[in-house]
């Protein structure tokens, strides 16, 4: 069984596209069960990223009323889709797909949060504070290479009353895409482990979107786990953008973390449909080509169990039960 860390099917799905990665009919033959799908209210002419070194400037806010709008019709599409929604960890069983409602970027949520417990009762299950944009909780990072994210102010008051509301619901707060400041902000705040569901290592590849190890250790030491992105971007060492990328660059990305961190803290986090990802992993077809090259790698079958399903599911049941 492979639970995910993201995916941008939906937003394929709305902007009327046939998804590229993430085509369910392959779910069954590859164990595909599912994971993060994400809401993502687009920003206008998002680029690829450019010729190394680049940085790209953040894009303008997205007003709230146009986040609202756009978010529903994101979510009506995602119940449109032949998968189920979790509400908790045992909704993964193998033989279905299961959707767990990711909102990447909180500009759906009013900055007073009226409207958290409503998102909450539609299925909202998994809030990323911010994407690469500044909003009323927070700022992202912006893309960049090479740079660190040490980018930006921190949490606005409202970013912290989101991270606490959401710890009490039982929503997870996922980290990547946010700054630096706002990351040390959630890990001050939240009582629960902490998530960055596709980001990658600093170290190997330095991406603004990848984690400092410092980051790394915070995440180990709250429990929590890092879901490896398969963009080659944020792969690579030259940070390029090549499709001919070997899916071997994944599995170093899993080596480094699970050596910095621990085998517990490891898991997958696609970007399907939202990157370009080695082409002969191609998507959700491949992922099976995938584990086996972890285990060429050395990872044996209980450490595999970890990185595809086990680490995700013990994470969902400590951040979901609300109080
Ligand atoms: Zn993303």
């Amino acid at each position: 069984m492979i639970i995910d860390g993201h995916n941008d099917l939906v937003l394929q799905r709305w902007r009327g596209e046939q998804p590229g990665h993430t085509r369910l009919e392959d779910a069954p033959a590859a164990g595909f069960a599912g994971g993060f799908f994400a809401l993502y209210v687009p920003s206008p002419g998002t680029p690829d990223p450019p010729q190394i070194p680049y940085s790209v400037p953040l894009p303008d806010p997205i007003p709230h009323e146009t986040a609202v709008a756009t978010a529903e019709e994101l979510l009506e599409t995602l119940c449109s889709l032949p998968v189920a929604r979790a509400e908790s960890a045992a909704d993964f069983v193998a033989g279905r797909v299961t959707a767990i409602v990711h909102m990447e970027g909180a500009e759906p949520i009013a900055p007073d949060l009226s409207n958290l417990e409503r998102w909450y009762e539609r299925g909202l299950r998994s809030v990323g504070l911010t994407w690469s944009r500044p909003n009323a909780f927070g700022e992202g990072v912006p893309f960049r290479f090479p740079s660190g994210a040490d980018i930006g102010p921190g949490l606005t008051d409202a970013g912290r009353a989101l991270v606490r509301a959401c710890n009490t619901l039982g929503i997870l707060v996922d980290l990547s895409h946010l700054n630096a400041a706002g990351f040390w902000d959630v890990a001050r705040v939240s009582d629960r482990p902490l998530v960055a569901t596709h980001s990658n290592a600093h170290a190997l590849c330095a991406a603004s979107r990848n984690l400092a190890d410092e980051q790394l250790a915070a995440i180990r030491d709250s429990g929590g786990v890092v879901g490896v992105n398969f963009a080659v971007t944020f792969l690579r060492e030259d940070g390029a953008n090549v499709p001919e990328t070997p899916l071997t660059e994944i599995v170093r990305h899993v080596a480094y973390l699970a050596e910095r961190m621990g085998v517990d803290h490891v898991a997958f986090g696609s970007d399907f449909d939202g990157a370009t990802i080695p082409a002969e992993l191609d998507g959700i077809a491949g992922l099976p080509k995938l584990v086996d090259s972890l285990r060429a790698a050395g990872f044996g079958d209980e450490d595999v169990a970890k990185i595809t399903h086990r680490n995700w599911l013990r994470v969902l049941a400590d951040t979901w039960s609300g109080r």
